[in-house]
């Protein structure tokens, strides 16, 4: 048999700490990563045959669970007709037609294959869009891996030198890149001025841990961007289809003016998507002067998967996934409230982030100071070792699904139970 151990060592020589994403080498919480061969629902089995109850769900992309049987027959079906074409296809069109129907004040979208590839594009369209070069964007927000956006982003970013400042979080990223990239306090609503294009934010943050936008900060953003002819970007590559059918824009009510997408409308292919009104859209080529492009975007096994997805998410699916996030919360903060272990639990909808301490994080520096309690590692070894995979970085939240059962819900909660009291009794 395979072992996870072998893997991670054959996999050290030729692809660099042996994963294609830093969070996922487990470098924050130590040991080796387990390597999976199969998953199906709220379940995935490692290459040893452990099966553990599955809280990362691909980050967020797989809202229904792992291996669908309806996103699954989309997908052979769409594969069967050829993979890739280079020419525009009806499941694009459906696609960008869902997206517009279900999120209040977009008009059109652009596919693309990644969330990073939809932050970047987002981002050229409102300078391309104002004439303008400033982009503002909030310390701990992550918008992914472009040059210009890797200035205090959070995630895995986040576990390495993080500048509050805004100088490159990456090795690589020039100070050119990010002289046009301002980074602020989240939650705190800034004065802007009319050289900013744009400023993205996460409508409710969710790569430095959980933490909800403070009363009123998404209008108060919404009116500072308005006085100063600035365009207002919600990153909604997690919250997006995943809040309920308006993402974050139905659930704030707030509505930007661009929006960008990602994990879950590509029901766990590789797709991203980046939106606004017909009048901004209209400055991206072949309309306008704004150049954004992709050989495989709107490819029809992703757009075939995120209609198998979007077909299943209707408001009582939503509400399914709220009872279980609102158990799954309440659980976790009844096995640590009786451990004694100080932490709060915060819940958005089906999102459910954990932090050590009494105080509930409001900004990336009241996150990374309840990290810095240094607890999560155990944490998230104890559930793993009980069969419970979260994510193996503390700046990551929870991902339960529509496939989690109350019986893994009540494994997880009882796991909590005997790691809280492991916890407590080490007194770290
Ligand atoms: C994951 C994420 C991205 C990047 O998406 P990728 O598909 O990983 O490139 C961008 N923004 C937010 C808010 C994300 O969570």
């Amino acid at each position: 048999m395979t072992t996870n151990e072998e893997l991670y060592e054959r996999g050290l020589r030729v692809i660099p700490g042996g994963v294609n994403s830093p969070v996922r080498a487990f470098r924050s919480v130590g040991g080796t990563p387990y390597f999976v061969a199969r998953a199906a629902g709220a379940h995935v089995w490692d290459v040893e045959g452990t099966r553990f109850v599955d809280y990362v769900q691909s980050y967020g992309a797989s809202i229904l669970g792992h291996a669908d049987p309806v996103v699954v027959a989309a997908v052979q079906d769409a594969a069967t007709r050829g993979t890739t074409y280079g020419a525009p296809t009806e499941g694009e069109v459906r696609l960008a037609e869902e997206i517009c129907a279900r999120v209040p004040g977009i008009e059109q979208v652009r596919l693309t294959s990644s969330g990073t590839e939809a932050a970047m594009s987002a981002i050229r369209l409102a300078r391309g869009a104002t004439g303008r070069d400033r982009i503002v964007k909030f310390v701990g927000n992550y918008h992914g891996h472009s040059d210009a956006l890797l200035a205090a982003a959070g995630s895995g970013v986040a576990e390495g030198v993080l500048g509050t400042d805004a100088s490159p979080d990456s090795a690589g990223v020039t100070a050119g890149a990010v002289a046009d990239t301002v980074v602020l306090p989240h939650n705190v609503v800034p004065t802007l001025d009319d050289r900013v294009a744009v400023v993205c934010v996460e409508p409710v943050a969710a790569n430095m841990g959980l933490v909800p936008p403070a009363e009123g900060f998404l209008a108060a953003l919404r009116a500072e961007c308005d006085r100063v002819g600035a365009l207002l970007l919600f990153d909604e590559v997690i919250t997006g289809f995943r809040l309920g059918v308006g993402g974050a824009t139905g659930w704030s009510g707030v509505t930007p003016d661009v929006w960008c997408f990602g994990k879950v409308i590509g029901g766990g292919l590789p797709v991203g998507a980046f939106g606004g009104s017909a009048e901004v859209m209209a400055h991206l080529a072949p309309l306008g002067p704004v150049y954004q492009a992709g050989t495989l975007s709107g490819n029809p096994l992703a757009t075939a998967a995120g209609l198998a997805v979007l077909s299943q998410l209707d408001d009582d699916a939503y509400g399914r996934l709220e009872v279980s996030a609102r158990a799954l919360a309440a659980g976790l903060r009844m096995a640590f409230d009786e451990a004694g272990v100080p932490v709060v639990v915060p819940r958005v909808g089906p999102l459910v982030g954990l932090f050590f301490g009494a105080e509930a994080p409001v900004d990336f520096d009241t996150a990374r100071a309840s990290v810095a309690l240094g607890r999560y590692p155990a944490f998230f070894h104890g559930m793993l070792a009980r069969g419970i995979a979260m994510a193996p970085g503390p700046y990551e939240v929870m991902f339960p699904s529509l496939a989690h059962s109350d019986d893994d819900l009540r494994r997880t909660v009882e796991a909590a139970h005997e790691v809280a009291h492991e916890l407590a009794a080490a007194g770290t």
